[in-house]
């Protein structure tokens, strides 16, 4: 029975009580999504496993520890998503938007994403994610507009003074060649101390060793050479420039040559919106440019850039800096009609429904409650207008339309009822 009742661990339901405040963000990020000419995609819960080794990349812990992979009874492998990037990319592809859309392409996404991690605070199995993916412009100044962007929604979200944005270039495959050189001199000389799966990783793929979460390699990372200090010439003039656009729409910024993001297919830009109000899962948003990974999946050469915000650690924040103090959760019902007589009982319910069809959200009894009852029902509403419906109501056509916040009653048509309640 214990299984029947209680949750997976790392899920979680979200009630009436805050499911309203994931609307109130979803739309206001689907407002700024419409005013920055970003469309929404929606892609499936599952795809091949394959897509994501091949974007996500064999070495990260997302691959290696965190998906939730079976096979389904055709003998497929399937995963659940653990990331948007892979699966609009993919739908990218096979839908042709490259060449059939006007480009940048601009998606965004809203998700639930899958990972089996240690769950705490800022961290679930199934948490949910706003992303959005620009294809098609490999300058600076894409970068410059998501990343503006990204910050145009914590300006929205009164979060400007919570949040700072860190940036970095992680640069290309052909910068990278001296730097895993140079980070496999330096790791190799610890190589005992490493744990089993950066052991590996040295020889694969040693930058991962660099968004390790264990605490020895954290440490020993934390003095590894820094990528920054090898960039090439193109990355490095892409650097600077995305610096020059930042500062010339006056966005702030620190140079974190630490961020390696812990997804294989970024290249140059990579990003964090991080704050100090939510404990250690601090991170709130990450992105990063990706020019390779369309070609990767079997498309054309496409340059691109994306992000995904972590939802649950959005809501986190805007609760524990009070933003939903100020917000009236949305009113349930606007009028409710209590009735008499199973006679009234019936007219109460076709007022109700021709009410709603005017945009008025009404109630009327259900369980054949005394008129006491209903009138505590309608409180526990907190329902503003109430009328009660009788005999002499229903012959007259005419009710007494109370106003439950000054205890106010209006002599009113039934007919008129919609715009009388009308705030
Ligand atoms: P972290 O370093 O915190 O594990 P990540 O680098 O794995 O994050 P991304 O894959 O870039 O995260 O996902 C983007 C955002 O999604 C993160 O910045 C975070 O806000 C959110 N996120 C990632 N994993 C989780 C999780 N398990 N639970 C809740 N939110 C998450
Ligand atoms: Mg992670």
């Amino acid at each position: 029975m214990a299984l029947l009742t209680s949750l997976p661990r790392g899920t979680a339901d979200l009630l009436p009580a805050e499911s309203w405040k994931w609307q109130r963000v979803e739309q206001t990020l689907r407002r700024l999504s419409a005013l920055a000419g970003v469309e929404e995609i929606r892609t499936p819960t599952f795809e091949h496993t394959e897509l994501f080794h091949r974007s996500v990349g064999d070495t990260t812990d997302v691959v290696q520890k965190e998906m939730y992979t079976f096979e389904d009874k055709g003998g497929r492998s399937v995963t659940l998503r653990p990331e948007g990037t892979a699966g609009a990319v993919r739908a990218f592809v096979q839908n042709g938007l490259a060449g059939a859309a006007a480009s940048p392409v601009r998606l965004y996404y809203f998700t639930s994403c899958f990972r089996y991690e240690k769950p705490q605070a800022g961290r679930l199995r199934e948490f949910h994610q706003y992303g959005v993916e620009m294809f098609g412009s490999a300058d600076a100044a894409a970068d410059a507009e998501l990343i503006a962007f990204a910050q145009g929604i914590f300006d929205a979200l009164d979060l400007a003074a919570q949040v700072r944005l860190e940036i970095n270039s992680i640069g290309c495959a052909h910068c990278r060649a001296d730097y895993h050189r140079a980070l496999r001199e330096y790791f190799s000389a610890r190589r005992d101390e490493l744990c089993e799966t950066c052991q590996d990783r040295l020889e694969r793929n040693p930058m991962r060793i660099l968004d390790c979460k264990s605490p020895v390699c954290a440490a020993i990372a934390a003095g590894a050479p820094k990528i920054l200090d090898f960039l090439c010439e193109d990355c490095q003039a892409h650097f600077d420039a995305l610096r020059a656009r930042l500062d010339a729409l006056g966005v702030a910024y620190t140079v974190n040559p630490s961020i390696v993001r812990g997804l294989d297919y970024y290249n140059r830009t990579v990003f964090e919106f991080v704050t100090d109000r939510i404990g250690a899962q601090a991170t709130v948003l990450g992105g990063g440019r990706y020019d390779t990974l369309v070609e990767t999946l079997g498309g054309p050469s496409v340059p691109a850039l994306g992000f995904a915000m972590g939802l649950e650690r959005l809501q986190l924040l805007l609760e524990n800096v009070g933003f939903w103090q100020a917000a009236a959760p949305p009113e349930g019902c606007r009028i409710y009609l209590a009735s008499l007589s199973p006679a009234a009982s019936d007219a109460a319910m076709k007022l109700a429904h021709e009410l709603r069809r005017a945009g008025i959200a009404a109630q009327s009894d259900l369980c054949g409650r005394s008129l006491r009852a209903q009138m505590k029902y309608a409180g526990k509403l907190g329902a503003p207008y109430c009328v009660v419906l009788g005999d002499d109501e229903l012959a007259s056509g005419v009710c007494r339309l109370k106003d439950m916040r000054t205890g106010e009653e209006k002599e009113t048509a039934l007919a008129a009822l919609a715009e009388a309640v009308r705030g």
